[in-house]
């Protein structure tokens, strides 16, 4: 860093990120957002035009004179592919290099077991996809990965072998590289959802958030001063294991009585089953709860109580604006972000609890892929480290 051509290729990446940010604009107005002079501006666009990465559109026509010249990112210049794990799905969703998802596909999976048969249905569903978007492989500039499991920030292999047995030690994006042939980013899932509700949705903006993703397991991602918070090795906001019960169900981190053997989506369902059917789903769940059914809601809304006693703690130690409720669950209404909020409001500090909003997240199950889309395409350190370059130089990369 530090060279005029570093300083150069950091400021093309800003008129990326601007472009990306309003889908199109005039030179002035990147200069604008940018504090950027007009001049250093046409010759970074100059720059991107000659590598195809972006292209000129007419602007809206003013009342009179000539329509100015818009800029916006070629789509056919690049794609990423996100590819979120849960510990029973896996979701490949593939986008353009603005960010706009043109395919994406869920399929049911037992992801704990064998990491290598989950990543091949990974590879395979993502080179499905790209012939389904009419997109060339070699003009994929990477893939983002998220798992449901604790990653050492040190060496980026999986942490635990008890959350997700099959893949212990494993260097998970070296894997799916191998498989894909182009670079891959790694991280836990609830990071991801964190980072994709903190760009996209319900936390736009934000700077201090705790994401909670309430699925099969239970994780949250950290963002601190606007930043994602991974810890010294990668635990931070590891709370679907820590202690609820001290004589309740053995979990499969081998302690017993953690927060997922009560509130995660296989434990609720496991309390409805009795009354409702041993063959009662998740989704089955869900539209019991939205359709007001109060054996499931309450079910639901004791998760949240137990989920807030825990995001509680977090909220003393970390001072959030918000805490951002996603996964599965969320789609359950109104029950769970209740919950969450009556056990904040009862054990969080008074100062803690009153700065806190509770809200549902916007983008749902998908914030994982989408925050595995933004590791590749969203991120201005990452696309630099990688050099923009490669965009172009990917083309010609066989997969
Ligand atoms: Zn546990």
């Amino acid at each position: 860093m530090g060279s005029l051509e570093d300083l150069r290729e950091l400021n093309r990446l800003r008129v990326v990120d601007e472009l990306r940010l309003r889908g199109s604009a005039s030179r002035g107005e990147i200069a604008a957002a940018t504090g950027l002079s007009r001049t250093t501006v046409t010759t970074l666009v100059a720059d991107l035009q000659q590598r195809g990465l972006v292209i000129e559109i007419p602007g809206e026509r003013h009342a009179r004179g000539r329509p100015p010249l818009h800029l916006r990112l070629d789509a056919l210049a690049g794609a990423a592919l996100g590819v979120d794990f849960g510990h029973r799905h896996v979701r490949v969703a593939v986008a353009d290099l603005s960010s706009t998802v043109l395919e994406e596909r869920r399929v049911e999976l037992d992801v704990d077991g064998s990491a290598a048969a989950a990543l091949d249905v990974a590879a395979a569903l993502s080179l499905e996809l790209l012939a389904r978007a009419g997109i060339d492989p070699a003009r994929v500039v990477g893939a983002g990965m998220g798992l449901p499991g604790p990653l050492d920030a040190r060496t980026a292999r999986v942490g635990s072998a008890m959350i997700l047995r099959g893949w212990a030690g494993l260097h998970a994006a070296r894997e799916l590289e191998r498989r894909l042939g182009v670079p891959v980013s790694v991280d836990n899932d609830a990071n991801l959802g964190a980072l994709a509700e903190t760009s996209l949705g319900a936390g736009r903006g934000m700077r201090d958030v705790i994401y909670v993703k309430v699925s099969s397991g239970i994780g949250a991602g950290l963002v601190a001063g606007g930043r994602l918070h991974h810890g010294a090795t990668g635990i931070a906001g590891e709370i679907g294991h820590v202690r609820v019960r001290e004589d309740g169900a053995v979990c499969r981190c081998g302690n017993r009585g953690c927060l997922e053997t009560v509130a995660s989506a296989p434990a609720l369902l496991e309390s409805l089953r009795p009354a409702y059917g041993s063959d009662l789903t998740v989704r089955g769940m869900l539209d019991l709860a939205v359709g007001g059914n109060l054996g499931a809601q309450r079910v639901i809304e004791d998760a949240g109580r137990a989920i807030g006693r825990a995001v509680a703690d977090l909220c003393n130690s970390l001072n959030p604006e918000a805490v951002i409720v996603g996964g599965e669950l969320s789609a359950a209404g109104a029950a769970l972000v209740h919950g969450i909020r009556e056990s904040v409001d009862r054990y969080a500090q008074p100062g803690a609890a009153e700065a806190v909003r509770v809200l549902a997240g916007r983008l749902g199950e998908r914030a994982e892929v989408l925050g595995a889309l933004t590791l590749v395409i969203g991120d201005t350190e990452r696309l630099s480290s990688a050099g923009l370059a490669p965009l172009r130089d990917a083309r010609a990369v066989p997969v």
